[in-house]
């Protein structure tokens, strides 16, 4: 950026003076470009884009087969109130009052046991409303879709990984925690290119123009990884969490660009004693610019946003706002970035509005897993397995700010299920959470004595999830979580059954492990686990559950509770951290079996036969960055078994980790 009204005198401080205009023409001259096309800077952001198409390039094959299925067109962009039909479940899994659908308390385990089973049609959605008995002959797939509507399973794209494991197995592996040599290699192009452009400008130490433009021309790159409706994760099938890592990257340049491109000029003009001559409307508005790049940078440290998260995010879109007006008016020749990066503001913030929902949501608090359930009965269609969304409680009880503050949650439940609507489990970590967990109590107190049942939430979402990859088009999946990360296999796991149930999946094999530091959180979703698995054996899934009680060393001192002890088939308990490797290994073999033996299968009349070749291996994990981590590290270390993992179809890895 230029300081048009500088007097500089000297050889340094005149090029520090050449204006942004005139770096321009001279650029434009030299290669006959218009005035932003002949730009350095502009061509370097042009390189970016270019990288960007190489990468989309990539994935194409993946998005087109997605996106062949009409379907897939309108999952996962917007929240809404989806038609249920016909969906059956068995009274007694589930509460008859209103909110109370996805109970995972042992209050309604307990009730289940005790109530003769029936089946029920949820013919609109609402049980209260739509009661209807249907017989146990009824073409109902253990409570699943009755509709008979049979849809085609999804055809199966492979992803690169699974085309060339070894340099799968290369790229991925970690150089430290949450750097792979793949993620390190990308960062490591952008800062070459950051350099080369900046030093190709122009000395540092003596001309500060070119730095000012490096920072302004990556602004555009820092809003568009930044935000949440970020296109270029639509592009490629990465929700804005994955990208955050490059958001965080671009951003120290930013910072780091601004900085040099200020102190520089300060300290010239301290110098030779031309401060306070210099500072006119403009310098003034870039000296606001600087503070807000140093704001964005040193509120965003990781500490700040661990320890404050709410003044890294308050300060972060304020100083992200101020940042655009204040750099125009510095530099009125900046004008073309910023408005490129306050579109692709304005476009998320459009969308996030239309995303947003105002509605009401039923609290409950499951202590034994120190989580409050949220189910919201209005919201019941529009996301896809694995995503989540941000949650604001409009209650005064939650505190000054608490009300106003946004939390992801991952979704727990399956979009057209069972009638239980949009369902978190929300674990209480923070004081944010313990609030939640109060507000929980007291509701359940309240509505005990017919008072306010429910609370105002505001919705944003969904965001995130499995982007391209289909996970119902794999033969098999392996899905791993830790501590309150079970949100996102349950999720998956009843969307996976909700399609078995149709003919649309091509899952056959399912493994769910589940690592907890104290067994007794396994008795608030056994009624749920109960469910899946009769569900999984109606619709011919093979399910297992898994639990690891990682405090414990000994299977056999596990003290499971009676009703735990009670559920035999499918689900088991043992001591320690889970084998993923094994557990891994087994599933491909099983997966191997069962396709061995429905290739053996004659389809009845009316019934397609699958392909005789097994689709892959779909691998999930949610929970702490180091369960991530090494499931990663498992499937990499297996990808390399190359013979074994092609003969599956591919073993192909998805992690969620709640942070960044
Ligand atoms: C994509 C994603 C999905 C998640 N899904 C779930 C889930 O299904 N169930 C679950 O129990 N937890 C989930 N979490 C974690 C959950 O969002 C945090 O535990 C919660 O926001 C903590 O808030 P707190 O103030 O109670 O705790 P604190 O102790 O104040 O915060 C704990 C940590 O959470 C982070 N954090 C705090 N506030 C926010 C915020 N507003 N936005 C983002 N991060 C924040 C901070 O970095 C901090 O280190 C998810 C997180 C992410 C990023």
């Amino acid at each position: 950026m230029s300081y048009t009204t500088s007097q500089a005198t000297t050889p340094a401080a005149g090029s520090a003076a050449t204006t942004l205009s005139s770096v321009d023409a001279d650029a434009a001259s030299s290669d006959g470009g218009g005035p932003l096309t002949g730009n350095l800077y502009f061509l370097a952001d042009v390189l970016l884009l270019g990288a960007a198409a190489l990468f989309f390039l990539f994935v194409l094959p993946r998005a087109v087969t997605r996106l062949t299925r009409l379907s897939a067109w309108s999952e996962g962009l917007f929240l809404r109130s989806g038609s249920r039909r016909g969906y059956t479940q068995s009274v007694g899994s589930q509460s008859s009052k209103e909110g109370e659908v996805f109970d995972y308390s042992e209050r309604s385990y307990a009730a289940r046991r005790h109530t003769p089973q029936r089946r029920v049609n949820y013919a609109n959605g609402h049980p209260a409303r739509s009661l209807t008995t249907v017989t146990d002959d009824d073409d109902s797939y253990g409570g699943f879709v009755t509709d008979r509507v049979h849809r085609s399973p999804p055809a199966h794209m492979p992803a690169w990984s699974t085309i060339f494991p070894g340099v799968n197995a290369r790229l991925g592996a970690t150089l430290r925690p949450g750097h792979s040599i793949g993620r390190v290699l990308v960062l490591l192009g952008y800062a070459v290119l950051m350099f080369f452009v900046g030093l190709e400008g122009g000395n540092p130490f003596v001309d500060y123009v070119p730095a000012g433009w490096v920072g302004v021309s990556q602004l555009p790159v820092a809003f568009l990884l930044g935000t949440k409706n970020n296109l270029l994760g639509v592009l490629l099938g990465k929700g804005y969490e994955k990208l955050n890592f490059l958001h965080r990257f671009v951003g120290r340049f930013v910072f780091l660009a601004v900085n040099v491109h200020s102190l520089g000029y300060l300290y010239q003009w301290n110098i030779e004693g031309t401060l306070s001559r210099n500072l006119v409307p403009n310098i003034i508005w870039g000296f606001v610019a600087l503070i807000c790049a140093d704001i964005l940078f040193f509120f965003s440290l990781q500490t700040v946003r661990e320890v404050l998260y709410p003044l890294f995010y308050f300060s972060h879109v304020l100083a992200a706002v101020i940042i655009l007006p204040a750099t125009a008016l510095h530099e009125s020749s900046t004008t073309p970035y910023v408005v490129a990066s306050l579109a692709l503001y304005l476009f998320d913030r459009l969308l996030r509005l239309a995303q947003t929902r105002f509605t009401h949501a039923h609290l409950r608090a499951i202590p034994t897993l120190g989580t409050v359930q949220l189910s919201i009965p209005t919201l019941n269609a529009g996301w896809r397995a694995g995503q989540h969304v941000r949650l604001k409680v409009l209650s005064t009880r939650m505190g000054w700010w608490g009300w106003a503050e946004s939390h992801p949650f991952t979704i727990a439940s399956c979009a057209n299920g069972e009638g239980e609507g949009l369902v978190l489990l929300c674990k209480s970590t923070g004081r944010w959470g313990e609030r939640l967990m109060e507000l929980a109590r007291r509701a359940e107190y309240c509505e005990a004595g017919g008072g306010m049942p429910r609370v105002r939430v505001l919705v944003d979402g969904p965001f995130g999830g499995p982007g391209h990859a289909v996970i119902a088009s794999y033969s098999a999946a392996l899905l791993v979580a830790g501590g309150s990360g079970i949100s996102y296999p349950l999720a998956i796991v009843e969307e996976l059954l909700r399609d078995a149930s149709c003919g649309a999946s091509r899952v056959r094999l399912i493994g769910l492990v589940w690592s907890v530091q104290d067994v007794s959180s396994l008795d608030p979703l056994l009624p749920h686990f109960t469910r899946l698995l009769r569900v999984a054996r109606d619709t011919g899934t093979h399910l297992r559950i898994s639990l690891f009680h990682t405090r414990a060393t000994d299977s056999y001192n596990v003290k499971l509770s009676p009703a735990a002890r009670f559920v035999r088939e499918g689900l088991t308990v043992r001591a320690g951290r889970p084998p993923l490797a094994s557990l891994l290994s087994s599933v491909v073999d099983r997966a191997l079996e069962v396709h061995k033996a429905s290739d053996a299968w004659t389809p009845r009349a009316g019934e397609a036969r699958e392909s005789s070749s097994p689709s892959g291996v779909f691998v999930g994990a949610c929970g702490p960055r180091a369960l991530g981590e090494d499931v990663e590290k498992v499937v990499r270390l297996f990808g390399a078994r190359e013979e074994h993992t092609r003969s599956v179809g591919g073993v192909e890895c998805q992690v969620e980790v709640f942070g960044w």
